[in-house]
């Protein structure tokens, strides 16, 4: 019988593979669910070293009082604390969201290996600003689940305004 598709085929559970960016975006959106379900704007990230999730962590800054509680932020010092070093070269941080500027530079001080986020952040996301405020060797990924990550947040902002 003739393949019709074989390339398809073959595809297929690569992309399904469980080290997917597309499976590890949904482990951070699983956390940015917990942020929302906490009344926090709704971003979550994880960090990945060697295909494991090492720190998985969401946005706390309503309920620590703290506008530096920011997914990442609290990623980075989870991962750290985990590895038993500062330095996160051979880890990759997924979020919901494209990183702010200060979470853009405390990547830059982990240099971390890469950082895949979901959503486009074009007011304040450190792409608006400059590209350079990354380690050199940080691989960079952006709209990997972007529709469902953005939408946690619309969806979260639309309710915040009619209280
Ligand atoms: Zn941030």
């Amino acid at each position: 019988m003739e393949q019709i598709f074989p390339v398809m085929r073959y595809i297929y559970p690569v992309e399904l593979s469980i080290h997917s960016d597309d499976f590890f975006m949904n482990e951070a959106l699983k956390e940015a669910v917990k942020a929302y379900e906490a009344g926090e704007v709704p971003i979550g990230a994880i960090i990945v070293c060697n295909k494991r999730i090492i720190a998985r962590s969401f946005n706390y800054t309503e309920r620590l009082n703290d506008v530096t509680a920011h997914a990442e932020m609290q990623a980075i010092t989870a991962a750290a604390n985990y590895l038993g070093g500062k330095y996160l070269n051979e880890c990759v941080l997924y979020v919901t969201l494209e990183p702010c500027v200060m979470c853009a530079g405390a990547l830059s001080w982990a240099q971390i290996g890469g950082i895949v986020y979901g959503a486009f952040d074009t007011r304040r996301g450190f792409s608006t600003m400059d590209q350079k405020i990354l380690h050199p060797k940080t691989k960079v990924t952006g709209g990997v689940k972007e529709i469902q990550c953005s939408d946690l947040i619309v969806k979260f902002f639309n309710e915040q305004r009619k209280l």
